[in-house]
């Protein structure tokens, strides 16, 4: 007896992946919706199942509402995580949990009525709905820290194992769904005092759920996502890129925001990054400091070599910062041929011999077509003495920037003028 429930325990967990999958993976065609309301609408029973219905497995007392259900339920978030995003996943977990409350709530109201029997014996069991309803707000409760945690794990371990998909799936799923046995155990002895044993039974069953669902996620991932005809609109390779949304979003992220000519970063970027660079520094008391790099003369430049000639200039003096400047400092195409640095943890000094290596490196290295030098001149000014916003302080070295053209270019100017050359 206990095999053939066990038996029936696996084709109720491949049966539930395999239709959940289903509608998840034909989203595109039929709509989110019907996923969400899918794992929505199986909430109660769940719920209702793992307070009262439990079968003998060889190895324990196991309630297939939660071993399979619930921790099914979990693992489909974990996979719309990887299909969407967090924003996407937001909804239903936050829909259940409203949704429950709602139950309670109207438990509650509908008990205050004097309701009368159609059926004599067949009155409406208004206790079993709020404990009903309490349970599944605990489960939900409970389910939100879960898809937090499982979304986070998997994240986290992204880090580490960033190619085993399946792995991370496997071990975050086994993580969250120990965290959840206990937590739900606790609230099920509360609400319907459960012996002990099942939990022992449930958390087993829950462990071995998840390796089936990650069997089946493995077969999903490899053959149907891979290589099955899709439905879907979107093309192939984007649906089902291996990477998660995070991911997606980091890559894009370093792509878009980047000049097209030079790969600094471009000037909306700047706007976006350099004023927060300036607040964190402020808040921690660190230093932080702004250069502004124009290149001198490069009318001439683009006049004697065209502009072509001056593009290829223009590349090989970012390089040539790029290559300069510490993992920390941002380099920014302000505009034209004018590159802005922010240096984090540099104080003033620093910064004016950061400008000085750099200009020097320029004027040592970068040449016009014709093998002439090619100078610029660099405004500095930091954070604190020379303002409080990155606004101020690049308007700052934007000024000294200018006193720097005008002592002759190819030099760098600070707080107290003209820098020599070290
Ligand atoms: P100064 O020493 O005073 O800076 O002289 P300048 O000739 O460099 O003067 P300014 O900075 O005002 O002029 C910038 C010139 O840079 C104008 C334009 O011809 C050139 N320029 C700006 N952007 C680009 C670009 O993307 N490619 C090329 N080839 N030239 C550019
Ligand atoms: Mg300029
Ligand atoms: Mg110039």
């Amino acid at each position: 007896m206990p095999i053939a429930n066990l038996i029936l325990f696996a084709a109720e967990a491949v049966g539930y992946f395999t239709i959940m999958v289903t509608l998840l993976h034909f989203r595109h065609r039929i709509g989110l919706g019907v996923f969400l309301t899918a794992l929505g609408v199986m909430h109660f029973m769940e719920t209702y199942l793992a307070a009262v219905f439990y079968v003998q497995l060889p190895f324990g007392v196991v309630s297939p509402g939660s071993s399979i259900f619930f921790a099914g339920k979990l693992m489909m978030i974990l996979m719309l995580y990887l299909e969407e995003d967090a924003a996407v996943v937001r909804q239903p977990i936050y829909g259940l949990f409203l949704g429950n409350i709602l139950t309670v709530g109207v438990a509650w109201i509908l008990q205050l009525h004097e309701a009368i029997e159609p059926v004599p014996g067949k009155a409406a069991d208004v206790n079993f709905l709020k404990e009903m309803g309490w349970l599944m707000v605990w489960g939900t409760a409970l389910l939100y820290i879960d898809s937090l945690g499982i979304i986070l794990l998997y994240e986290r371990l992204g880090r580490v194992i960033q190619r085993w998909l399946v792995l991370r799936f496997m071990i975050s799923g086994l993580v969250l769904l120990t965290f959840d046995q206990i937590g739900f155990f606790m609230a099920l002895r509360y609400f319907v005092g459960v012996p002990t044993e099942v939990f022992w039974g449930g958390w087993k069953a829950k462990m071995i759920a998840v390796c089936i669902y990650t069997l089946l996620f493995a077969i999903y991932h490899f053959y149907i996502r891979r290589h099955g005809a899709t439905l879907s609109q979107r093309s192939i390779s984007d649906v089902f890129d291996d990477l998660t949304f995070r991911e997606r979003y980091n890559d894009l992220l370093a792509r878009t925001g980047r000049d097209m000519l030079t790969g600094a970063f471009d000037r909306s970027r700047m706007e976006l990054e350099a004023p927060q660079l300036i607040r964190e520094s402020l808040r921690k008391g660190a230093p932080i400091s702004v250069l502004i790099l124009d290149a001198d003369h490069f009318k001439d430049v683009n006049d004697r070599f065209g502009h072509l000639q001056g593009d290829e200039v223009l590349k090989a003096i970012a390089a040539r910062l790029g290559q300069m400047l510490r993992s920390g400092d941002r380099l920014f195409r302000f505009g034209g041929e004018e590159f802005v640095i922010v240096s984090p943890g540099t104080g003033h000094y620093d910064g004016l011999l950061l400008a000085e290596r750099l200009r020097w490196a320029i004027a040592s290295s970068v040449n016009n077509p014709d093998g002439t030098m090619v100078s610029v001149s660099i405004g500095v000014a930091s954070a604190g003495d020379d303002g409080a916003s990155f606004a101020a302080v690049l308007a700052v070295a934007d000024s000294r920037l200018y006193e720097a053209k005008k002592n002759g270019r190819n030099c760098v100017f600070g707080h107290a003028g003209r820098v020599q050359a070290v």
